[in-house]
C-alpha cells in the first residue's frame, strides 16, 4: 500500500493578534479540536512560501509551493486565471485577469462591481466573441466577480501597461505600450478600444437593467490586468515522479495547478468564497487520492476575510475548517500537511511577508511539542515553499536518497 498525503492550503491564513480575540491571531483563538489534535503529534514550524520578507501573490506563491520557482515559471496572471477558467489557449493568444466592475461619469466607483455575481455570467457571454480590428476577444466567467479575456489574433504582445488602476474614485487607466514594438503598440490600441466598446455593451444590456432592479451596483466595466503569453512547464509527474491532484474552487488555483500539470477536479459547489461547499471538497480530495499520491486542496476564504479585515469572520471560517474537513482528511489520508499561501493579516487588508504557520501529521512524522500558530513556542521546521513537496513525498516515501 502506497501512502496518500494532502495539501490544504487555507489561502492567506497567517495573520496578527487582535485584542478583541484575547490577543491571539484568529487560527489560535479559533476552538480547533481537530487541528490542535494534529499539532500535539505532527511536527510543526514555519514557511516562507517565496522567501523571507517578499510579499507574495497567490499565484506566484502557490508556483513556488509546487517546487516551481516564480522567477522562472511567473508570466503574469493572466495565464493562469484562463487556465483554470477551462480557456484552451493558443500560441499568440494574450491571457488577462478581468473583472467587472462599476463607473460612473467615467470614474471607477467599485472594482468587483459590489461583489456580487448576479448576472455577470450572462454579462461576461455578452462580451464574448466580439472582435476588434483582426483580433477576437474571448470572455469568460469564472467565480464571483472575477472572470478572463483572451486577445486571439495575429502580431500581438503582453507588453502592455494595466488598465486595472486598483483604486476607486479615478478614471480607468488606458493601456500603453511597454516597449517600442509594433506589436505592443497594436495590443494597447486594441485593448483602449475594447474598454470602449465593453462600456457600451455592458450600459445597454438587460442584464444590467435586471441587476438594477435588483439594487445592485451594474457591472458596466471592464477591467484587465496581469497580460500573459501561453507558457508551459515541465509538468510535476516528469520532476517527481509522483501523481498530484487538485481540488479548488478559484480559477487561479486550478490554473496554477493546470500549468504545472496535476489532475484538476471539478467539484460542483466549489465556489472559491465563504459559502463554498467544504464537504463535496472534503468528498472530491477523499476520490481524487484513487488516482493520485498527493491532493493539493485549496480553500481561498481565509484570505477574503483578511482582505475585508474581518478577524472575527476568519476565526470562525477556521473553526468550520476544522469541523467540516480536518477529521475527514484524519481517517482518509496517511500524511497531512496544513498551511497558507502567504499572510493575509485583517490589520493590513493585504498580503504581507509574515511566515506562515505549518503543521505536518501522519505517518513518518516525529511529535514534537510545537502549535499549530504565528506564536507557536517550539517549532521544528522553517522552510521555504520550494521544499515543501520534497518534505511531503519523504514523508510518504517516494523520495530517492540523493547520493550514496
Ligand atoms: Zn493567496
Ligand atoms: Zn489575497
Amino acid at each position: 500500500m502506497t501512502l496518500k498525503a494532502v495539501l490544504l492550503i487555507l489561502d492567506g491564513l497567517g495573520d496578527f493578534q487582535y485584542r478583541k480575540l484575547g490577543v491571539k491571531t484568529p487560527l489560535e483563538a479559533a476552538r480547533a479540536k481537530n487541528l490542535n489534535l494534529m499539532a500535539k503529534t505532527g511536527e510543526t514550524g514555519f514557511m516562507f512560501s517565496i522567501a523571507p520578507g517578499v510579499i507574495p501573490g497567490s499565484d506566484t506563491a502557490h508556483l513556488s509551493i509546487f517546487g516551481y520557482s516564480p522567477k522562472k515559471y511567473y508570466f503574469g496572471r493572466g495565464l493562469y486565471e484562463a487556465l483554470g477558467a477551462g480557456v484552451e489557449l493558443k500560441e499568440q493568444d494574450i491571457a488577462f485577469r478581468a473583472n467587472l466592475a462599476t463607473i460612473e461619469n467615467n470614474v471607477l466607483v467599485d472594482r468587483r462591481a459590489g461583489r456580487k455575481s448576479d448576472f455577470l455570467k450572462s454579462l461576461f457571454e455578452e462580451l464574448n466573441g466580439i472582435s476588434v480590428e483582426d483580433v477576437t476577444i474571448i470572455a469568460k466567467h469564472s467565480s464571483e466577480h472575477r472572470g478572463v479575456v483572451v486577445l486571439r489574433g495575429p502580431g500581438l504582445s503582453d507588453k502592455i501597461s494595466d488598465v486595472d488602476p486598483h483604486k476607486v474614485g479615478v478614471p480607468i487607466s488606458y493601456c500603453h505600450p511597454l516597449d517600442d514594438s509594433e506589436e505592443a503598440k497594436k495590443t494597447a490600441r486594441i485593448i483602449n478600444h475594447l474598454m470602449h466598446s465593453a462600456n457600451e455593451i455592458l450600459e445597454r444590456s438587460k442584464n444590467n437593467a435586471l441587476r438594477k432592479d435588483h439594487g445592485l451596483l451594474p457591472a458596466n466595466a471592464l477591467l484587465l490586468r496581469g497580460a500573459a503569453k501561453y507558457h508551459t512547464a515541465e509538468p510535476i509527474y516528469e520532476k517527481t515522479k509522483a501523481k498530484f491532484s487538485c481540488v479548488a474552487g478559484g480559477a487561479l488555483y486550478k490554473g496554477v495547478a493546470k500549468f504545472v500539470g496535476m489532475d484538476v477536479v471539478d467539484v460542483p459547489g466549489a465556489t472559491g468564497d465563504k459559502f463554498t461547499n467544504l464537504r463535496a471538497k472534503l468528498e472530491a480530495a477523499i476520490k481524487a487520492k484513487e488516482n493520485s499520491d498527493v491532493v493539493f486542496l485549496h480553500i481561498k476564504a481565509t484570505d477574503s476575510f483578511g482582505h475585508d479585515g474581518d478577524y472575527v469572520g476568519k476565526k470562525q471560517f477556521i473553526e468550520k475548517v476544522d469541523r467540516e474537513i480536518i477529521s475527514g482528511l484524519m481517517k482518509n489520508f496517511d500524511v497531512i500537511v496544513v498551511t497558507g499561501d502567504h499572510s493575509t493579516p485583517c490589520k493590513r487588508k493585504e498580503h504581507s511577508g509574515d511566515a506562515v504557520p505549518l503543521l505536518i501529521w501522519g505517518e513518518n512524522c516525529r511529535a514534537d511539542k510545537g502549535t499549530f500558530s504565528e506564536t507557536n513556542p517550539s517549532p521544528t521546521l522553517f522552510i521555504r515553499g520550494e521544499d515543501l513537496i520534497n518534505i511531503i513525498l519523504n514523508k510518504i516515501e517516494l523520495l530517492k536518497k540523493y547520493g550514496e
